[in-house]
């Protein structure tokens, strides 16, 4: 007998969690979901990531998306905890004068927004963090960002939407290899491990995004990976307890890529990110590299943001690196996640494209996915997300 679900999510990352965590919420209880990935949840990208909640104030869009999201990130902090929240807030280094200039004007762009940040000078940033290089005059310190264990956080997800939807079903080691269609609607999706009939299907497959529309008999959609290498010291004790940025991460990971993300020569570039875990050790990023789905590490330009990281935080020359490893961002060529109906299919929704920011956003692409499917109001004006803007 062929298995039936109203409605089949493929991918078990923080997006594909997040989307059946808020449709378990939002739909009546009845609902029989079907969660489907081809390895464990929370395997590839999101268990890879560092798990920073980053409210970006620079553009009007962002900020709303971003502070809606880490809004809920909180809620479902205070509700169920298990996932390593920790309020670490984020402090914005600097040490060019073009970057020192730039920590009032990231202070202003909160304060626009309705929201707060400080600029810090050099008696006040040394109070905060006794760790940091001697030299450094200035910082700005946003209190509202905060630090996840992304893998914990999908569980804790996936555990409360199986409590508030008793039809839902979670799948790992199921791969989806092809689509049945009745016309120009989905009718089924065949699994590895049976078909399930269904007329509606998320793409919530990150990098691989691409990979499930053709699937579909659909273009590839816009996403590319983009690599990032990271590094995490023992347990050691962290030399600081507050995450640090440079303030040139903002224009490294969120402004437009410098190369065409379909070349295979970028040399990669890197920006601080050095986030303390509720276990003594020291999270370490981030490079950012376009080279197609090569997961090996580039040693080269780990060492480089690790030296720089040390430039900031000098203690962490003696932390011992204990493990290493690279995971790949899901980059829309536009920079904006994708997040709605695809027209052409009816029944087919995509949540994906989220490069660096799809653990700060899952729970409002989970939040906007859903509003959209079950037809209700959305939080956030979804327009600037909606996938049919890569429709011929
Ligand atoms: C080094 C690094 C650092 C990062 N740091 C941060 C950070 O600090 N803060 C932040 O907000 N974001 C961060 N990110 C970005 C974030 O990790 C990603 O945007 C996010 O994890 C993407 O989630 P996803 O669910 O879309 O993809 P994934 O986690 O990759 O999930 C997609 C899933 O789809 C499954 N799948 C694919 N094809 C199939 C198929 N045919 N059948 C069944 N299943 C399939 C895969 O197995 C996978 O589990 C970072 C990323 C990297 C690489």
């Amino acid at each position: 007998m062929v298995e039936t679900a109203d409605l089949v999510v493929v991918g078990g990352g923080i997006v594909g969690c997040s989307v059946v965590h808020q449709l378990a919420r939002l739909l009546p209880n009845t609902t029989r979901i079907v969660l489907v990935d081809r390895g464990p949840i929370a395997g590839a990208t999101s268990g890879s990531s560092m798990g920073h909640l980053m409210v970006t104030p620079d553009d009007a869009a962002a900020y709303a998306l971003t502070i809606a999201s880490v809004r809920l990130w909180r809620d479902l902090q205070q509700r169920r905890g298990g996932f390593h929240y920790q309020a670490t807030g984020a402090l914005y280094l600097a040490d060019t004068d073009a970057d020192v200039a730039m920590l009032p004007v990231l202070r202003d762009q909160f304060v626009a927004r309705g929201d707060s940040a400080e600029l810090l000078d050099a008696r006040q940033l040394r109070d905060l963090e006794p760790g940091l290089a001697p030299d450094l005059q200035a910082a700005t310190f946003y209190p509202g960002d905060a630090v996840v264990l992304p893998m914990l956080a999908c569980g804790v997800m996936l555990r409360e939407a199986q409590a508030a939807c008793p039809g839902l079903v979670v799948r790992p080691d199921c791969a989806v290899l092809g689509f049945d269609r009745d016309g120009d609607r989905l009718a089924a999706v065949r699994t590895a491990q049976g078909t399930i009939a269904t007329r509606t299907v998320v793409n919530a497959t990150g990098v691989w995004a691409p990979d499930l529309a053709e699937l579909l008999g659909q273009p590839r959609l816009p996403i590319f990976p983009r690599a990032g290498n990271l590094a995490i010291t023992g347990h050691h004790g962290t030399p600081v307890r507050t995450q640090l940025l440079e303030v040139s991460y903002l224009r490294f990971a969120h402004g437009a890529a410098a190369v065409d993300p379909t070349r295979t020569d970028d040399r990669g570039g890197h920006a601080v990110n050095v986030q303390p875990q509720s276990n003594g050790s020291c999270l370490i990023g981030s490079t950012r590299q376009f080279r197609g789905m090569d997961r090996t590490l580039n040693r080269e330009l780990l060492h480089r943001s690790l030296l720089r990281a040390q430039r900031y935080a000098p203690g962490l020359a003696a932390a011992p690196i204990v493990r290493t490893w690279v995971g790949l961002r899901p980059y829309a060529i536009d920079k904006q996640p994708l997040i709605g109906p695809w027209p052409p299919v009816p029944g087919l929704w995509i949540a994906a494209g989220h490069e660096g920011l799809g653990i700060t956003l899952g729970p409002i692409t989970g939040r906007l996915l859903a509003q959209q499917i079950a037809g209700v109001p959305c939080d956030v004006d979804p327009t600037p997300y909606l996938p049919a803007r890569f429709c011929a």
